[in-house]
């Protein structure tokens, strides 16, 4: 650190990313990427005539994606924010949202940036425990009149809260904006989307990098009320306007366009998810009920980090959180049938071992 770095950032906690590793092949179960590559679409527009492009800037409107997410989800266009991931998305959501003595609510064990926003801007948090199991109560979160963010389906645990729970937290907090992030809706969530034609305080953020397979083009999006849309617009003109990349863009568009081809990829990975639950539960391990493309175990014969370490000795990685309260646990994404049956395979093995 230099001698430079305005104080407030020296004591930064900042968010660990899951590891890239670059030491060989590795089963990669441990960032919720899609095991799936991007649609032929995707593939085929971003071709040499689009990288000869890149001399120019792209679109700051990001009017032709925005056009097809609008027509996909029933909305208009100025209903659309278009973001570098949907890390962007909440983090301008902290910055902008949390009112002029900077408070924010959510969850106590859910996705780790909050936590790192709320440092940033250093807005003081009110993080509210889980249940015993793992769930949220949504009557924690009434009338809280505080900025909230909410992962539904929560993180690490893919639990999900029912649309009609959500509107009672959204109806209870109506002078302060309530994010609904939808990282994993398209794994078998609901989407609040049809509720911010009904509230004004409500945005919903997506991401192109878990169902869409395009973690690495950096791509995501919020819909809201057109007035809060545009203040997303006002802080990204001041920023950064230029926030997405022209191939990012395009990939886009012709990710909307292939849509059947990703809601196809979920249902696999649905199916993939149940085999790895039942074939967990069947070698003892307790498994919460998950609705987003990973699941979050524990076994009473193995300590959640022996078994990430042995699974990663074998080349599989798998996520496992420090955490209190979940530190016996693994996150563990689901991939494709022949890896979660080689997980499996694995698993078994260790198991044995430790016997
Ligand atoms: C992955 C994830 C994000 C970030 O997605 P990007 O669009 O890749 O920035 C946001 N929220 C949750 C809960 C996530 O799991």
């Amino acid at each position: 650190m230099s001698k430079f770095l305005k104080e407030c950032y020296s004591t930064l906690d900042a968010y660990v990313p899951g590891e890239q590793p670059k030491d060989g092949e590795y089963i990669k179960l441990n960032t919720n990427e899609s095991p799936f590559p991007p649609s032929s679409g995707v593939i085929n527009a971003v071709n040499s005539q689009e990288v000869k492009k890149l001399r120019l800037y792209s679109d700051p409107t990001g009017a032709a994606l925005k056009q097809k997410i609008a027509a996909l989800y029933g909305v208009k266009e100025n209903n659309v924010y278009l973001a570098n991931g949907s890390d962007d998305i909440l983090n301008f959501s902290f910055m902008a949202f949390s009112g002029d003595k900077g408070s924010a609510v959510y969850p106590q064990i859910s996705y780790g940036f909050y936590k790192v926003f709320a440092a940033l801007y250093g807005i003081s948090a009110e993080e509210i425990p889980l249940k015993d199991d793992f769930s949220i109560d949504y009557r924690d979160y009434l009338n809280k009149n505080k900025f909230i963010v909410i992962a539904n389906p929560n993180a690490p645990t893919g639990l999900c809260l029912p649309l009609s729970e959500i509107e009672e937290i959204i109806k209870s907090n109506s002078e302060n904006v309530v994010v609904i992030d939808e990282a994993y809706v398209d794994f078998g969530g609901e989407s609040a989307i049809p509720l911010t034609k009904k509230y004004d305080n409500l945005l919903v953020c997506q991401t192109f990098s878990k169902s869409r397979s395009m973690a690495g083009a950096r791509l995501g999006f919020a819909i809201g009320n057109e007035a809060l849309i545009a203040d997303l617009e006002l802080i990204k003109y001041s920023t950064n306007p230029y926030n997405i990349n022209r191939l990012t863009l395009i990939a886009g568009a012709a990710a909307i366009d292939d849509d059947e081809y990703y809601r196809n990829n979920c249902k696999e990975i649905i199916k993939n998810r149940e085999y790895t639950v039942n074939a967990l539960k069947k070698l003892g391990f307790r498994v919460i009920d998950s609705r987003a493309n990973f699941i979050f175990a524990e076994s009473d014969r193995i300590d959640g980090e022996t078994l990430y370490k042995r699974l990663k000795e074998e080349r599989i990685l798998v996520r496992h959180f420090s955490t209190e309260k979940i530190v016996n646990f693994n996150r563990i994404t689901i991939g494709t049938m022949e890896q979660m049956q080689q997980f499996i395979k694995t698993v078994e093995k260790i198991l044995e071992e430790v016997k």
